[in-house]
Order: C-alpha cells, then structure tokens, then sequence
C-alpha cells in the first residue's frame, strides 16, 4: 500500500513538476553580466533572497563577464526557455551593447521582459588624491590633462562608458577609458588611486562616499539623493542638463510559459513591496518604478522605446567594441 501511495505520488509530481504549476522545481539562476560586489550583482543578490521567500528556492548569482556585459546576456539568452535561467542587465547591456558589438542575438526579439527594476541616477567620483574640490575645477582639471585623465568603465557599451561618452561629449573633452569586468574593481582602482575618475553607478560609489575614500561631485539627476543629499546635481555644479538614469531589468529566453513570467514577476513585485527591501534599496539611492511600471508588458514597451531612441545616438558616437 504504502510502495503504491509513493508511486502515485512520485507520477503526479512527475508529471505536475514538467509543467508550470510547480514551478519552481530546483535553484533558479540569475546571470548578472559583470563582477561580483559591483551595482548589478547587488541589486540582483537583494531581490534573489527576497524572492527566495517566495518561490521556496533559493537563486544563484552567476557573474558571467566581459565585453559590456554581453557575453553575459549571451549565456542567458541561449539557456532553455523554463524560466531557470534569468538575464539580469540594464540600459547598457540590454539596449547600448546592440548598437555596438557584432551580437549573434536580438535583444528585442530573443528576450521575453519580466519586470522593469529600480534604477540609479550616476555619480562623477574621482579619487581623493586629485585636487578638485568641485565640478568646475574638475573640469579644469580634467582639460589640463586633456587624453590622460583615466576613467574607469565596467567596458564599452557598460552604464559607466555611456554616461563617461555622454560627458566627454559635453565639455568636449577625450579621457583614457579603462574597462574593467565590473565597476566594483574599477572602484577598487580608484580607491587605491590608481585611475582619476568613474561615473558610476550611485548605488555602487555610495559606501566609498560616505566613508571619505573617494570624492563625489555630482548627480547625474535633476533632484540630489535623499540618500545622499550633500552631493550637487549637474544642474547645480555647473553642467546642467547631464542627466542620466541607469534603468534595470530582468528577462528571460525567448519563450518561457507564460505562468512562469508571471510567477517571477509576481515574486519581484512582491519583493519590492517589502519594507526591508525597499529601505536597503532607497540607502542605495536605487528609485522604484511605480508599481504600472512593473508589468512584463511594461518592460517590454520601455526596452522598445529606449532602444528606437538610443540606437541611433551610439552609433553615431562611433563607440568601439572592446
Ligand atoms: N552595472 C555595472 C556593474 O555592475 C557597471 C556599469 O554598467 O557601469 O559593474
């Protein structure tokens, strides 16, 4: 009796467990384009062990890098569309990096959108050593060493290269990119001294800020941060319109049952909703979308929208893969 109870339930979780009703089955991958520590794999680890609680299993950070973070989103894009594997990524890996590398992918078209997640306005932080106070003498500082200034990136095509192109291109001046896997080790570099500037990321410089490592000049948005309201906006310190918000996102391959979708976008919605979650996100300057923002739908009619509006801008900055 008891052998064929075990057998009747071994076939009804056997056959339940293939489709979507049980999902999820076993760990779920989230494969974050660049280097562990950094503001994509902080973002992507908070939500994971929020979702945890609510799908029952636990989710793995897989920090895939290189190239802009578009080998990343390659190894996403070609897993089996089960909802197992997710691809973590924002403006830059989603929509800038078609614009410049030779992709085997279409981000539009092999991608189904989950959920549009928090974003992040940029900071320009250099490190302590240089002699700007300010913006302005920044910049002055920035001419007089017009081709040698280093700016750390986390690699062409990556949020801190685009906003770094997009303030060259204001004050019309060149820096020497130096791309990393990542801008948490670009941010270990500048710490240490050993590049000039980065415009990173908020959530990724914030800890270094308020512990006086680095120096922090401006935000790359028209209001300050409450979680760091000392620091100027551009508008503010003298480059005003150099706004930049670093948007996020999660998808999955092409294909994925649709209950899944919904499932994985209920449980990031959930986890947004949490008082714990937000709190540690808002200390991290990261923005919440409104919650009609937080649709699959959504995120697809957004990544279509900036991609017909980014598209052409990149390529015509000419960006060069990496
Ligand atoms: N989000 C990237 C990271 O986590 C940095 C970037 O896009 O600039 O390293």
């Amino acid at each position: 009796m008891r052998t064929l109870l075990l057998a009747a339930l071994l076939t009804v979780t056997g056959v339940a467990g293939a489709g979507a009703q049980t999902y999820p089955t076993k760990p779920i991958t989230i494969v974050v384009p660049f280097a562990a520590g950094g503001p994509s794999d902080a973002l992507a680890r908070i939500l994971g062990d929020r979702m945890k609680t609510t799908l029952g299993q636990s989710f793995i950070i897989e920090n895939v890098t290189g190239a802009g973070g578009s080998i990343g989103v390659g190894r996403a894009l070609r897993a089996a569309p089960d909802g197992y594997t997710i691809s973590f990524g924002h403006l830059g890996t989603h929509v800038a990096n078609q614009a410049i590398y030779p992709l085997q992918y279409d981000m539009l078209a092999d991608l189904d959108p989950v959920v549009l997640l928090p974003s992040n306005p940029m900071v320009v932080v250099s490190r302590n050593t240089l002699p700007a106070k300010s913006l302005q003498e920044l910049i002055t500082w920035l001419r007089a060493n017009q081709g040698k200034a280093t700016a750390g990136t986390a690699g062409a095509g990556s949020g801190s290269h685009i906003a770094g192109v997009y303030l060259q291109n204001l004050i019309g001046l060149q820096f020497q990119f130096v791309p990393y896997r990542g801008t948490a080790p670009a941010l270990t570099d500048l710490v240490a001294g050993q590049i000039d500037i980065i415009v990173d990321q908020a959530s990724n410089s914030m800890q270094q800020i308020r512990t006086g490592n680095i120096r922090a000049y401006a935000i790359t948005d028209r209001k300050r941060l409450a979680a760091a309201p000392e620091i100027p906006t551009v508008d503010e310190a003298g480059l005003p319109g150099f706004h930049m918000t670093l948007w996020n996102g999660l998808w999955v391959p092409k294909g994925t049952p649709k209950d899944v979708v919904s499932k994985l976008n209920a449980a990031v919605v959930e986890a947004l909703a949490d008082p714990a979650v937000k709190q540690r996100l808002t200390d991290l300057g990261l923005e919440i979308p409104e919650r009609d923002q937080l649709t699959p739908e959504a995120l697809g009619a957004w990544h279509k929208a900036e991609a017909a509006k980014w598209w052409p801008v990149i390529k015509a900055a000419n960006v060069k893969p990496e």
